[in-house]
């Protein structure tokens, strides 16, 4: 499918619900916040107020961006809804929260997060492999969080279960600002 050459105004950043244990995960996803903030972009995000998820939403706010934050009603007290942000949807499940969080977005980040955030990260990579969608896709890889995971979808193109250009539709890089220009070229 020919990709459509589009802007990138807003971008869908799925990530941890907890902080986890090493701080620079953090501090990468408050430069992440810092990044989209610097190229006038817009946080779409599953709109919590702690771990990973409240970091960069944080920052986004505190440098004066906008945050557009998507949570299930059921959610919004175990993920603590941020009560600041530029616009909350509260969605009556998981499917509407993803797909919302999908329309609403030109281009998907995952950084390091859990069971939560793999998911989102593969259903929106399945999506683009069946052509629901052309719109890129990167993953931060901080501190080698991700190595193994890479080595995993590695094998997986070597032994004949994932094709080499779906596989080459996730951009990865270790540095937000890199990762966004990535995505930007890539439209
Ligand atoms: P985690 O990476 O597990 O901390 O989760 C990150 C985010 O993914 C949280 O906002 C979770 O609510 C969300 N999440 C958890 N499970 C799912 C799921 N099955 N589908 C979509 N999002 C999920």
């Amino acid at each position: 499918m020919a990709r459509a050459v589009r802007e990138v105004k807003s971008v869908c950043v799925y990530c941890g619900s907890q902080d986890g244990r090493d701080p620079a995960h953090a501090s990468v996803a408050r430069a992440m916040g810092d990044a989209l903030v610097d190229r006038g972009m817009r946080l779409v995000y599953g709109g919590g107020g702690i771990g990973m998820m409240g970091q960069i939403a944080d920052q986004v706010l505190a440098r004066g961006g906008e945050v557009i934050g998507v949570i299930p009603e059921s959610l919004m007290r175990a993920e603590v809804a941020h009560a600041g942000v530029t616009k909350m949807h509260v969605t009556t499940g998981m499917h509407e929260r993803k797909a919302l969080m999908a329309d609403l977005s030109d281009a998907f980040v995952a950084m390091p997060g859990g069971l939560g955030t793999l998911e989102e990260l593969f259903e929106t990579w399945t999506w683009a492999q069946l052509q629901y969608h052309d719109k890129p896709m990167g993953l931060l890889n901080v501190n080698g969080y991700f190595d193994g995971l890479m080595q995993w979808l590695k094998q997986a193109v070597d032994d004949g279960y994932v094709r080499p250009q779906h596989h080459g539709m996730l951009h990865v890089a270790t540095d937000p600002v890199a990762l966004l220009d990535e995505l930007i070229q890539s439209t």
